[in-house]
């Protein structure tokens, strides 16, 4: 169990390895230029945390560990709320030796209850949300079909791109974007690209 997961996050860490100058110049244009570097630093300490688990060790000691790692090591606005995401998913994960599709939308329910709560922020604020409340939707609907857990994934990241695409068009109002208000129009979010990142990455989940 926790060697797909950790296979998942491991997945996680390589596209945003991949993707860290991609996220840092989106940043770049409206807020701070750290995001990929940010990130990357946070799923580097990951991987290393995740080398020292057992491969006993269950989802939710996984997703804790990754959760933690991400809180001290990312830094800025997208540290804390990455990592509440991560303890939230592990907190509904709990005790479950198997994940199935209900589960893992337990989970990023979960996910995103804890990021809406620690960064007071709402859908079509332009930030990771306008990825991940769309993406939460289309696995849901996937999952009530019937549809198996990488089917329910592969919607998931679907929406999560419509919904990055969709940042381009709203203003900020939360984060260092808002800072530019109007001028931040017309740029993608960074941290909604990384959210569809990760997302993205779930598929590989085994
Ligand atoms: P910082 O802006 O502190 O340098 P990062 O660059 O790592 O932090 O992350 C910026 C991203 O964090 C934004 O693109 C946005 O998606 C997200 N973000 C910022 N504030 C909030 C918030 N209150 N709620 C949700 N997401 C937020
Ligand atoms: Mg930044
Ligand atoms: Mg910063």
């Amino acid at each position: 169990m926790a060697n797909c997961l950790i296979a998942a996050v491991e997945a996680i860490g390589a596209a945003i390895a991949s993707n860290k100058e991609v996220l840092t110049s989106l940043d770049a244009a409206i807020g701070d230029a750290d995001h990929g570097i940010n990130m990357a630093r946070g799923f580097q300490a990951v991987s290393g945390k995740l080398s020292t688990l057992a491969q006993t060790a269950d989802a939710a000691t996984v997703l804790k560990t990754v959760g933690m790692t991400l809180i001290t090591t990312v830094g800025g606005a997208s540290g804390p709320l990455y990592g509440t995401a991560f303890l939230r998913a592990a907190a509904a994960g709990q005790g479950k030796n198997t994940l199935s599709p209900s589960d893992v939308g337990n989970m990023l329910a979960a996910a995103i209850a804890g990021i809406k709560e620690r960064g007071k922020a709402v859908r079509g604020e332009k930030t990771m949300l306008d990825a991940l409340e769309p993406a939460y939707e289309a696995f849901k609907s996937a999952e009530q079909q019937g549809r198996s857990l990488v089917e329910c994934l592969a919607a998931a990241r679907e929406s999560a791109l419509d919904g990055v695409m969709f940042t381009k068009s709203i203003i900020a109002t939360k984060g260092r974007a808002s800072y530019l208000g109007e001028r931040s129009l017309g740029h993608q979010d960074p941290g909604a690209t990384s959210a569809y990142l990760i997302i993205a990455a779930l598929e590989e989940f085994c």
